[in-house]
């Protein structure tokens, strides 16, 4: 079950307003962070987690290396624990954390639980930089230093 809340395809009708893409670029450059998603051949649907199979025409699916940057595209406060397990509280105890989507270039959004110090800092279309792990992807926001560098 939360498998399926991390997954999103990224919506056709925004592949269908951005014509033909470039090749994507497999390696990353420099220590920007990079997830492993995965992109359809034949309908150019782009995933993250990666998949062998594309959720919308069942077609192979091409491992490729998504920039872990991106933009908060909406996202939500979690007031509640989420049931246990998946969910594991952290050593202090459960407190209500941020969890969003971050739009990222390639056409996708990940959903990630947002590393703010405070839940009034959040905004729509800030800047994140999205970091995989074990469980759901964590976002922080994305500090000048790292652009810079
Ligand atoms: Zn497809």
């Amino acid at each position: 079950m939360a498998g399926a809340l991390i997954r999103m395809a990224t919506d056709p009708r925004s592949q269908a307003a951005a014509g033909p893409r470039a090749a994507p670029v497999l390696k990353a450059t420099g220590h920007r962070p990079v997830l492993q998603g995965a992109r359809c051949s034949g309908c150019s649907v782009t995933v993250y987690p990666a998949d062998d199979a594309c959720p919308r025409c069942g077609g192979p699916a091409d491992p490729v290396a998504l920039q872990g940057t991106g933009t908060l595209w909406t996202w939500t406060v979690q007031r509640y624990e989420p049931k246990s397990p998946p969910y594991e509280p952290p050593p202090g105890g459960f407190e209500p954390f941020a969890l969003g989507y971050v739009e990222l270039a390639d056409d996708v959004r990940v959903a990630a639980v947002l590393d703010v110090d405070d839940l009034d800092d959040v905004r729509i279309g800030m800047a994140l930089s999205v970091t995989a792990g074990p469980g759901v992807p964590r976002a922080r926001p994305t500090t000048l230093s790292e652009e810079g560098s």
